[in-house]
């Protein structure tokens, strides 16, 4: 049994889909938007477009002085600080440690940007802590899994990776031989490819999962 077990980070370990949430409703009231601009902040933000873009859209829908760029400085420094370690992974992945099990971070991203959701400890609980983008490939690249588990001095064969994404997560971890488990967040799991081996809602319902593996 191979007691390793790597985590996304993003909607994974923490809830930063409901941090950028917050950081709307914040915008709204301190620049009076109101529930229409709370609005337009929702939609935009589901809108298929870059960053870039969707950061000059909301400037020019209320009159914003500031630049793309200079709002984007904002939403970087406000959005780690409101997002939220979920419900019960803290004394989980502590638990799984007692255990024996190894413990990786593997999460696209700089550590400029994820480094300040890793509150209360959170950075503690890994034998290693890999941000993608600082390094040469990123998620679903195979490599990336190799250098994680190199790190952790772990083998990835019957390795366990817990994630969000079944792009990046899910398909990439099963292609170098990885268990997973996917946090479907509610989600119907779409037909086709890729395949979770396990589909739980949350991560709470993960760590039964691994216990029971290892
Ligand atoms: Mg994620």
């Amino acid at each position: 049994m191979n007691r390793f077990a790597v985590f996304d980070l993003d909607d994974t370990l923490v809830d930063s889909t409901g941090a950028v949430d917050r950081w709307f409703i914040e915008l709204t009231e301190q620049r009076n938007l109101g529930a229409a601009g709370l609005d337009f902040l929702r939609a935009e933000q589901q809108r298929p477009v870059t960053p870039r873009e969707s950061f000059q859209a909301i400037i020019d829908r209320f009159g914003f002085s500031e630049t793309p760029d200079e709002l984007r400085s904002i939403f970087l420094e406000r959005v780690p600080l409101l997002s939220r370690t979920f419900d019960g992974v803290l004394d989980n992945l502590r638990e799984l440690r007692a255990r024996g099990w190894r413990t990786a971070l593997l999460t696209n991203g700089t550590a400029l940007d994820q480094q300040p959701k890793m509150r209360d400890g959170l950075a503690e609980l890994f034998d290693v802590v890999c941000f993608a983008d600082d390094e040469p490939m990123r998620k679903p690249h195979p490599e990336i899994f190799r250098l994680v588990a190199d790190r952790a001095d772990a083998g990835l064969d019957g390795a366990w990776m817990i994630g969000d994404s079944l792009e990046y997560d899910i398909a990439g971890a099963a292609a170098v031989g990885m268990s997973t488990i996917w946090i479907s967040g509610g989600r119907p799991l779409p037909k086709g490819e890729p395949v979770p081996g396990q589909v739980v809602a949350s991560v709470a319902e993960a760590f039964p999962l691994l216990h029971a593996a290892g």
